[in-house]
């Protein structure tokens, strides 16, 4: 079967019954051209909800319970917008992950997609159905229910468009397209045309969270190509390239930062062999993932060991250092949560040097401390002050002109 489209519509997109049913006639049309597979997130708000629910009992609910809890915001949007598309007389069923056997590893609320039965998803796009499937959720081989991160439902539409093999997946969500930065930040941000996925790798893994990083990732890993458009307006919106087709490669294409995290740093470790391992080894084994990582030259045998985690990884750190610590010394454990990550990514990093210094140059015009600075062939990414992180953002894609 060919010509299949996965349509994922986010939660501002679903936000209330009048959205739902803008998305329904978003759908009906799409469906006169091709067979169309629709994911769904929550309706805007409720996963926080959930959330702050799951917490009344315990600030530390059973991770099995919270994933039961916190994936059902999907399952009112799938069954209402399956309702919406009955209202205008097409053929549509909701289905949950477990109905569609969406296994999961057991990693609650982090849990990676191992496989979903795709000839399920199949049979209905034959009987003429559109099935309008859970984002966000997924079964363990037991089949206990888990939810795969923040922002999941991004994934859960480009693994199935994967495993259907489908022509595109395209993410509708409440922005336009990909701009050059967050378009709630700078108000004069870009809307791309395309972008590649290299870049989208990079900015979405350094916060830009247009889609989940796994999502691109999936996209990568299997050649789906993905567009990000707007339910709410008529526009193409952006097509993340699978090869770099353009000639002249941007210096910069886009700016991602990233508010929710925490820096560790043990002050006066060892500097022997075997050291980055002890510390990260464990944190790793924690499904933790560390960010920037620094380690200071020596003096007199001792260093500091720096490195950034999401915010919400907060207390596993801090339980799995206190564990190792009696196998590595260190004189004092600093916690700073008041940071943030700003990264400029760009594939034309790679051929043209400069683009570090004319980034620090316009920075401390501006009174920005970097306090990290980290390099990778196509991002640099900066540590500064979480208060600083708007007017660095705004300060670089003016430099950058990335605006025009
Ligand atoms: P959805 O609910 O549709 O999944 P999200 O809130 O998860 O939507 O993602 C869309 C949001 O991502 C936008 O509203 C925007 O604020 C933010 N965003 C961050 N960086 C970018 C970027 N470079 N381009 C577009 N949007 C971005
Ligand atoms: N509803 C989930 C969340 O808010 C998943 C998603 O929207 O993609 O994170
Ligand atoms: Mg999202």
């Amino acid at each position: 079967m060919s010509k299949i489209i996965v349509q994922k519509f986010g939660g501002t997109s679903v936000g209330s019954v009048e959205r739902i049913d803008a998305v329904a006639e978003i759908i009906k049309n799409a469906s006169k051209s091709n067979y169309i597979i629709v994911v769904v997130s929550a309706m805007g708000g409720e996963t926080n909800k959930l959330i702050k629910l799951s917490k009344h009992f315990s600030e530390d609910p059973d991770k099995r319970e919270f994933d039961a809890l916190v994936s059902t915001g999907e399952t009112v949007s799938s069954a209402l917008l399956a309702m919406a598309l009955h209202s205008k007389g097409i053929k549509a069923k909701s289905y949950s992950a477990s109905q569609i056997a969406m296994k999961t590893t057991n990693t609650f609320s982090k849990a990676k997609i191992l496989d979903v039965n795709a000839k399920k998803i199949l049979e209905v796009v034959k009987d003429n159905t559109i099935p309008i499937i859970t984002g966000f959720q997924g079964i363990t081989e037991g089949g206990d229910v888990t939810t795969l991160g923040r922002g999941g439902s991004d994934t859960t539409a480009v693994a199935i468009a994967a495993q259907v093999g489908a022509l595109r997946c395209d993410i509708y969500t409440d922005v336009d397209g990909i701009f050059t930065t967050d378009p709630k930040i700078v108000s004069n941000a870009k809307k791309l045309d395309s972008i590649t996925m290299e870049e989208m790798l990079e900015l979405a893994g350094q916060g830009a969270k247009v889609m989940q990083t796994r999502a691109v990732e999936f996209a990568n890993k299997y050649n789906v190509p993905v567009r990000v458009l707007s339910s709410f307006n008529e526009g193409n919106g952006t097509l993340i390239t699978l090869k770099d087709e353009s000639m002249e490669n941007a210096l910069v294409s886009g700016i991602a930062f990233q508010k929710d995290q925490i820096k560790f740093t043990l002050h006066g470790v060892g500097d022997v062999p075997g050291t980055a391992f002890r510390i990260l080894g464990p944190i790793s084994d924690a499904e933790v993932e560390v960010d920037v990582i620094v380690q200071n030259v020596s003096v007199d045998g001792k260093t500091d060991f720096t490195f950034t985690v999401s915010s919400e990884d907060e207390d596993t750190v801090k339980r799995v250092l206190e564990n190792v610590k009696n196998d590595i010394s260190f004189k004092e454990l600093i916690v700073d949560s008041n940071i943030a990550k700003v990264s400029l990514v760009g594939v034309g990093m790679r051929s043209q040097a400069g683009v570090a210094s004319k980034a620090f140059k316009a920075l401390s015009e501006n009174d920005v401390n970097i306090q990290i600075i980290c390099t990778s062939e196509i991002k640099i990414t900066m540590v500064v002050e979480k208060d600083l992180v708007d007017k660095t953002v705004e300060v670089l894609h003016k430099e950058f002109e990335l605006e025009k």
